[in-house]
């Protein structure tokens, strides 16, 4: 039976989820008071009203975020969602854990995030540039490649970042690649960017994989959400060896024990827009995929679908976190109990921020690496983060949630603690 978790889902709210996962690490770390409070509040919300020129010659007022929430080890870093949902406690929350993530693979960055509320799918391409651009000249005022660097997040692209680097480049008078990532390889772009999110994920489900001695050859792997992160992590995992057996977007999904030929799916999603109706498989709904019998759960959509409710009914051994935040507190807690490892997100799809990280190095420099290389240091940063994370979770009998906000929250305390309160 299909359990509706829309009722519970709505009831949670995601920024105070956020300020939970980090006090429930204040006392494991020895956090000392004042930056816990410090920490705790982001540093800079900018909220925008976004006039757009409709395709019907009327304006339509959007509105739209940015919110910093942590420089103190470097610029400020996170994607920009444009989705009907979008909320100022959602960007904070999204901004918050950038910080966390990033902190984690080590790259110098802080975070942020940007959203916008509207509706992509049901607008022009060319309704879809002015609301970028508009936004863009909007947020201008503390973006830039050495204050806050953007990047795709749900549901925008790299023509939309395209779109930003421009919008941002002739105000400025000259072309500035370094203010935003996920951009094209023609206008600064990095090759490997596109993947890189369902890389990383591939990277530390293997190593949690080989940590659990479950075999990849075979395994059983159900993804929820088929965009920049699910589509390619099916790709990625059906090519490593793993077996994906429902995939699903936010039509619905389909499944096959036997395993889904993932080219067909991918084929049928761009011809229709969606991986429902594909006839390699059954239809099943999304609450449905995130408890099918499986080694390896990928939730690669939208926040808090893994709640209290369904958490005691999920077959996977392992949920590799490729979305931000689908996991509820009191679900975490559940899923640790029941020895199921959860790869938490600020893990799982940081490989997304780190390529951008390489992307950003590199229009720095004007000077660009071979994908090799790209995925090779990407593979060496993923590891590295797994390893301290479960190193910080055996130490302390924790989940790795825990120890992977033990390793990232006291790294931003320290460049807190080290840089001092200013004045
Ligand atoms: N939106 C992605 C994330 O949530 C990527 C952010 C970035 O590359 O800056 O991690």
């Amino acid at each position: 039976m299909a359990l509706d978790l829309s009722a519970v889902q709505a009831s949670e709210n995601v920024w105070k989820m956020a300020q939970r996962q980090l006090d429930d690490v204040a006392g494991l770390i020895g956090l000392n008071d004042s930056i816990h409070g410090y920490l705790r509040e982001p540093k800079r919300v900018l909220e925008v009203s976004v006039p757009v020129r409709m395709d019907s010659g009327k304006f339509h007022m959007f509105k739209g975020y940015r919110v910093q929430h942590n420089m103190s080890r470097g610029p400020a870093k996170g994607g920009i969602r444009f989705h009907p949902d979008v909320t100022l406690d959602e960007v904070k929350a999204l901004a918050m854990w950038m910080t966390w993530k990033c902190a984690l693979v080590n790259i110098p960055f802080g975070g942020a995030k940007g959203g916008v509320i509207c509706d992509p799918k049901s607008m022009s391409e060319q309704e879809l540039e002015n609301l970028t651009r508009r936004f863009t000249s909007e947020i201008s005022v503390i973006i830039g490649p050495e204050k806050d660097i953007p990047a795709p997040d749900v549901y925008t692209t790299p023509q939309i970042m395209a779109w930003i680097m421009d919008t941002f480049s002739m105000q400025k008078g000259y072309s500035i690649p370094g203010v935003v990532t996920g951009k094209p390889l023609a206008v600064g772009g990095s090759l490997g960017r596109d993947k890189a999110t369902a890389r990383g994920c591939l990277y530390v489900t293997g190593e949690a994989m080989q940590t659990l001695g479950i075999p990849v050859y075979g395994a059983r792997v159900a993804i929820q959400g088929f965009g920049n992160a699910g589509m390619y992590a099916a790709e990625l995992m059906a090519e490593a060896g793993y077996k994906i057996v429902a995939v699903s977007d936010s039509r619905g999904g389909v499944a096959n024990p036997k395993g889904l030929d993932i080219a067909g799916v991918v084929a049928h999603k761009k011809e229709t827009g969606s991986v429902v109706g594909f006839t390699g498989g059954e239809r099943i709904d999304n609450h449905d995929l995130l408890e099918y019998d499986c080694e390896v759960l990928v939730p690669a959509a939208l926040e808090k679908v893994i709640a209290r409710e369904n958490a005691p009914r999920i077959r996977a051994k392992i949920v590799a976190e490729a979305a931000n935040g689908p996991t509820l507190p009191e679900a975490d807690k559940i899923l640790h109990e029941r020895g199921i490892m959860v790869l938490p997100d600020i893990l799982a799809n940081a490989g997304g921020v780190t390529v951008s990280y390489f992307e950003w190095v590199q229009d720095l420099q004007e000077n660009f690496w071979e994908e090799d290389e790209i995925n090779q240091r990407l593979r060496q940063k993923m590891t590295r983060a797994f390893k301290e994370t479960y190193e910080q979770s055996q130490r302390h009998g924790i989940d790795m949630r825990r120890g992977a906000y033990a390793v990232a929250v006291s790294r931003v305390a320290e460049a807190t603690r080290l840089r001092g309160l200013y004045p």
